[in-house]
């Protein structure tokens, strides 16, 4: 690969020793700037004994205490920067469910990294400043709004911020603006489709769009195939979260075969969530992160809870940054229900694989006769002939593919394209109504 295709190929093109060099001048860096700067810190690392110059390679890391979302919480809203407040420029702030959100603080300079890095995810999939790119996400405090304008900016793209919402106007502009590139989480790109079927628009013919980027929830492989056909276009999956600044953090190449991460900003570790040691690349664990290049508010060895593993071997793209695979899904967001572990992402697995579904689902569980079960309802696609046998059978399949796959029998429900409820933001796919969860 010519390094024309790396957008920092400084960078990008650095062999694993040089990535590592890099990383380990850079956590000493972040260690001492943190332990200067910042009071948690500075009082977590007293109280174990550990100064700066403790950390002599990328092993030491493995003496820091984890920081977690709680931690997080708990010094709300300033509580873990590490320069004064008059050095930051900006602020987001993810809304948590319960108690406090969490602040993120921003330099100028991280602004300006960040930006840096999603330049280089946006480059790495094709995007050239000829192009033209469409953002759907919320903007304001959500990461997925400014992140990407101002990564777009950075490479040079006409960056249009359209925002979440308004879909007829989506596709206006995707039409009067020659749109080639969009931002937008995954089931947002399928009501995409839903309404230019709807405006009689074949986005192959009447539209020139090119690449879609969805990131910012779960999603299956088949998931993104069925974006791919719907929309004539090569979607790319993208990985991020507010606490390491929004969207940048990991993004698939053009190989899609999982995401780099970019280790020049960020040092990886996959642990098992209840041990909390390592696990070997190729298992599955929680992700930890540890940002290395950043000032207002370094984090260590943070819990993301995001489920993933690290793909072994090389990427035939040449970069040598760590491939994750697609998330799993966060291990908050586990449903137990009778004693069983089930990801909501295994039952949209089973559900994309067949055409007659269309994608949007809802996941309900509940305590009937004081037992707890689940309801599966999930949308049929228009395709689907209205042959009550027919249905019966399909749903009848269905059935048997979630119990051999979840170990669980739900309830299936097969429902009428658009009936689902559907959220502004990331999709909510599971309703709690059982007795203990209210
Ligand atoms: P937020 O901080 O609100 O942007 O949410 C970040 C969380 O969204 C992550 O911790 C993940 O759980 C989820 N997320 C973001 N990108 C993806 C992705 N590409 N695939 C799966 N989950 C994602
Ligand atoms: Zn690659």
């Amino acid at each position: 690969m010519s390094s024309s295709e790396f957008y920092n190929p400084e960078f990008e093109a650095l062999s694993r020793a040089e990535i590592e060099n890099l990383q380990l001048e850079r956590l000493q860096h972040t260690v001492e700037h943190c332990y200067a700067g910042s009071r948690f810190y500075h009082e977590r690392l007293d109280s174990i004994g550990i100064k700066p110059s403790s950390i002599t390679s990328l092993d030491d890391l493995r003496k820091i205490p984890f920081t977690t979302k709680q931690d997080l919480r708990d010094t709300y809203p300033f509580g873990i920067a590490s320069v004064p407040l008059s050095k930051c420029v900006r602020l987001h702030s993810s809304s948590g469910t319960t108690g406090n959100p969490t602040v993120v603080l921003h330099t100028q300079r991280d602004l300006e990294q960040w930006a840096n890095a999603v330049a280089r995810c946006l480059y790495m999939v094709g995007c050239r400043p000829e192009d033209v790119f469409q953002n759907t996400s919320g903007y304001g405090m959500f990461t997925g709004g400014l992140g990407f304008q101002y990564g777009a900016e950075r490479l040079g793209m006409l960056t249009v911020p359209a925002a979440a919402g308004n879909t007829l106007r989506q596709l206006k502009f995707f039409k009067d603006f020659r749109t080639t590139v969009v931002h937008a989480i995954p089931s947002y790109a399928a009501r995409l489709y839903e309404v230019m079927c709807e405006q009689g628009i074949d986005p192959r013919r009447d539209l020139a769009l090119k690449t879609l980027v969805i990131g910012a929830e779960p999603h299956s492989e088949d998931t993104r195939k069925r974006i791919e056909n719907m929309l004539g276009v090569k979607a790319y999956n993208s990985f991020g979260m507010s606490e390491m600044c929004g969207p940048g953090v990991a993004f698939e190449c053009k190989e899609q075969n999982g995401l780099h991460i970019w280790e020049d900003y960020y040092i990886v570790e996959i642990v098992n969530p209840d041990t909390l040691e390592p696990v070997p690349d190729g298992e599955v664990g929680e992700l930890v992160l540890t940002t290395i290049n950043r000032e207002a508010m370094p984090l260590l060895r943070y819990r993301t809870r995001d489920l993933t593993r690290i793909l072994p071997g090389d990427c035939p793209c040449g970069r040598q940054h760590k491939r994750l695979d697609r998330m799993k899904g966060r291990s908050d967001d586990m449903i137990i229900l009778k004693g069983v572990n089930i990801f909501p992402i295994q039952i949209e697995t089973i559900l994309m694989q067949f055409k007659e579904l269309a994608s949007d689902y809802l996941i309900t569980l509940e305590t009937l006769d004081d037992n707890d079960a689940m309801t599966v309802e999930v949308e049929l696609s228009d395709m689907f002939i209205d042959d009550y046998g027919a249905l019966q059978r399909l749903e009848k399949e269905i059935t048997r593919q979630l119990r051999d796959e979840i170990l669980i029998t739900p309830k299936v429900r097969l429902v009428p394209k658009g009936s689902l409820p559907k959220s502004e933001g990331k999709a909510v796919r599971v309703k709690d109504l059982r007795k203990q969860y209210q």
